[in-house]
């Protein structure tokens, strides 16, 4: 740090400015998380230097000997943890990864079903302002507007009317356990393939606090930096029937040069999730967000589907008069740093929404637990009606430090 502080001040103030941010209030952003020291390191080394097209073993530039271990641990390590044939670390991110999943099952015009955006899917699931909407033929899926849960008999008859050639499921804001089984029923009723986009929850899965679908999907994608705690990344899993097409859709079809460093920080966090205390850590991540949803509803903030199975809760606003906008702006002035979020059948445009999300790997990761589950609902409530919570925020992030060692 102190290289950057000399030669670019302004880039170090910023890195000490995001560093106090983090530090100074309540991370509630479901997709994120706090990268531990290892991890960082190995994303601030020079691996970053090292231009690796190609696989291990396999590449087109020399000097790859180290790097070529560092993926070769990331790939063994992925595997192990999730029990799969094959794994491909390289993607630069979950949309990279959605991307060369589609490459490598897919071509252009086909059709495939995933749960609608405004449900709680992603802009690769379909979104007309993302390849995946312009270049395939996309069908939505929602969820049932009585109790916000996904209605496997919908997927079905859409899955038989449509004839899709893919069907995602795994999403952005559905905060309840997802039936793989089933969908790998319906996939094999009409002939798809199954993508398990597990960007969201693959840590949960790494710390088997939720079943894996790894068994029933012919590709799970991935992030690594939500509740998995690893580098901002992409990351593939599949059968080893698949294994060439995938590697091949990420390289050369869709990416060049792996970034090595982000490749070597994912197997440092592979490495930490599969230690003991990442199972605590994930079981802890859950039944935090079950607390953190009933705590809300207790402030009169309705979960949506009645709570969570997850790391996220999705809730619906509309009963204390409020909409999204408003409430994401009011916390972020106390401190409370959540998203806005559109909730099933939202009256609202997005940008405004009726409910936020809110999501606890951060706070699990600086020692929180259910008690203060209960004090984040009661300050949540208290800055949406405007009262100044500042204080009490800092006195909480206090107790629990982020990073409370010098970086
Ligand atoms: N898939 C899902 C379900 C996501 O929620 C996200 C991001 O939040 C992505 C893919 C894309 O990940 P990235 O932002 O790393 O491209």
């Amino acid at each position: 740090f102190d290289a950057l502080r000399e030669t670019d001040p302004q880039i170090a103030d910023v890195v000490l400015d995001e560093l106090q941010r983090l530090r100074g209030g309540l991370q509630l952003i479901a997709s994120e998380n706090f990268t531990s020291p290892a991890v960082l390191a190995a994303l601030g080394s020079t691996l970053t230097n090292k231009y690796a097209e190609g696989y291990p073993g396999r590449r087109y530039y020399g000097g790859c000997a180290a790097v070529d271990r560092a993926e070769e641990l990331a790939i063994e390590r992925a595997k192990a943890l999730f029990g799969a044939e094959h794994a491909n670390v390289q993607p630069h991110s979950g949309a990279s990864a959605n991307l060369a999943a589609y490459a490598a099952l897919l071509m252009p015009g086909d059709t495939v079903l995933a749960m609608e955006l405004p449900h709680g899917g992603h802009l690769t699931h379909g979104s007309k302002v993302n390849f995946s909407g312009k270049w395939f033929n996309t069908v939505g899926y929602p969820v049932r507007r009585d109790d916000e849960l996904i209605d496997y008999d919908e997927v079905r008859e859409l899955a038989l009317t449509h004839r899709p050639a893919m069907i995602i499921c795994g999403a952005t804001a559905y905060p309840r356990l997802i039936d793989f089984a089933r969908f790998r029923e319906i996939a094999d009723e009409v002939g798809a393939y199954l993508m398990v986009d597990a960007a969201h929850f693959i840590g949960l899965v790494a710390g088997k606090a939720i079943p894996s679908p790894v068994a029933y999907a012919d590709v799970v994608s991935c992030t690594t930096h939500k509740v998995l705690r690893g580098p901002r990344g992409g990351m593939l899993l599949c059968r080893e029937t698949l294994a060439q097409r995938v590697d091949k859709a990420v390289f050369p079809f869709t990416q060049g040069g792996p970034l090595m460093h982000a490749v070597a920080a994912k197997a440092v966090a592979l490495h930490e999730a599969a230690q003991p205390a990442f199972a605590d850590y994930a079981g802890q991540v859950v039944r935090n967000a079950r607390a953190l949803a009933a705590g809300l509803s207790d402030q009169g903030m309705r979960p949506v589907s009645g709570g969570t199975d997850t790391h996220l809760a999705l809730i619906d606003l509309r009963g204390l008069g409020i909409t999204g906008r408003d409430a994401e702006e009011r916390c972020d002035a106390a401190g409370i740093t959540l998203n806005k979020n559109a909730i099933p059948y939202d009256p609202e445009k997005p940008m405004t929404a009726s409910g936020v999300r809110v999501g606890t790997p951060s706070v699990t990761t600086q020692g929180m637990g259910e008690p203060e589950m209960a004090e984040i609902a009661a300050l949540i409530g208290a800055a949406i009606r405007g009262e100044q919570v500042g204080d009490r925020v800092t006195d909480l992030v206090g107790r629990f430090p982020a990073y409370p060692r010098p970086l």
